[in-house]
């Protein structure tokens, strides 16, 4: 089919229902409030008295068995896609708006609509469509807020990115680290099998990830400690699924807690995936896990 042609089918999709008739499983409540602001770290007083806005998508997930409320058109978008080729999917970005803060008691609906089909663009990952849905989330019938949602459905690029010539077919290679001026100092302690926290030096608050300004007092100025190495698992995932190029599932990615308080997200090794618990002792290590490739990960040691 001519790529004209193929857009025009995609782009028909517009303006139609991803979802229709959402009714929220459960009304905003304070235990899911609670649960997530300790996930996020967020103390703010103002919680769970109202529900922290960026909690809007929460109130409208369907959970394992679903919501019902999906009508053909997205899925069938999504398929089209997938017989063009584009069986990859990513999700790239979301926005929200909110206009009425939600509370414990209020009863949730949602409609949804793709909003748009891009042109075919090429990325990083393969070429492919973004495709953009827009929900709307109702409180009692007043719309409380939107939730823009976009996700990638692309081609994966096999070889572009190939490592160095073998026989046989290129292995896929692991996606490499930005490096940008805000974090080259934690890349190069990484050079050095150290592994350096930011510390403000207005105020003294340590922080990682590296970022320009301190998370307390806003300082521009800082130095750095360097990690004892010993941390403990915050919280982690078992990667199954979906499978990604020069990954092995399973694998255990940890948000790690080291001693010196801060957490970081980075792979744990040495002890099978379904031994990996919360709070389990972690020791710091450099990997090579690929040529070229060092990266900080974390060892159990239960
Ligand atoms: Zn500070």
């Amino acid at each position: 089919m001519a790529y004209d042609d193929f857009y025009e089918r995609l782009r028909a999709y517009e303006g139609r229902a991803a979802a229709l008739g959402g009714q929220g499983k459960d009304p905003v409540n304070e235990p899911m409030i609670r649960h997530w602001c300790e996930a996020m770290g967020d103390a703010h007083p103002g919680y769970p008295e109202v529900a922290p806005p960026t909690m809007l998508q929460v109130w409208t997930m369907g959970g394992l068995s679903g919501h019902g409320a999906r009508p053909a058109a997205y899925d069938e978008l999504l398929a089209l896609l997938d017989g063009a080729g584009f069986t990859s999917v990513v999700a790239t970005d979301c926005e929200q708006e909110y206009l009425r803060p939600l509370r414990p008691g209020d009863r949730i609906t949602f409609d949804a609509v793709i909003e748009s089909v891009s042109p075919r663009k090429t990325t990083k990952l393969g070429a492919g469509h973004f495709v953009t849905t827009r929900m709307a989330v109702r409180a009692a019938g007043e719309l409380a807020g939107t939730h823009r949602f976009r996700i990638l459905k692309y081609a994966p690029a096999r070889t572009a990115e190939a490592g160095p010539a073998t026989a046989g077919p290129a292995a896929p290679r692991r996606p490499r680290p930005v490096v940008n001026r805000d974090n080259a100092g934690f890349w190069d302690g990484v050079a050095d099998h150290r592994l350096l926290i930011q510390r403000c030096t207005g105020c003294g608050t340590l922080r990682f990830p590296w970022l320009p300004g301190c998370t307390a007092c806003g300082a521009p100025c800082w130095d750095t400690v360097a990690a004892s190495g010993r941390g403990t698992v915050f919280s982690y995932v078992v990667m199954h699924h979906p499978p990604f190029p020069a990954f092995d599932p399973p694998y255990a990615v940890g948000l790690v807690e080291l001693a010196e308080g801060v957490r970081m997200i980075s792979g744990i090794v040495g002890v099978p995936c379904e031994e990996v618990r919360i709070g389990m002792a972690v020791e710091l290590e450099f990997r090579c896990v690929e040529e070229g490739l060092e990266l900080p990960v974390f060892r159990g040691t239960a």
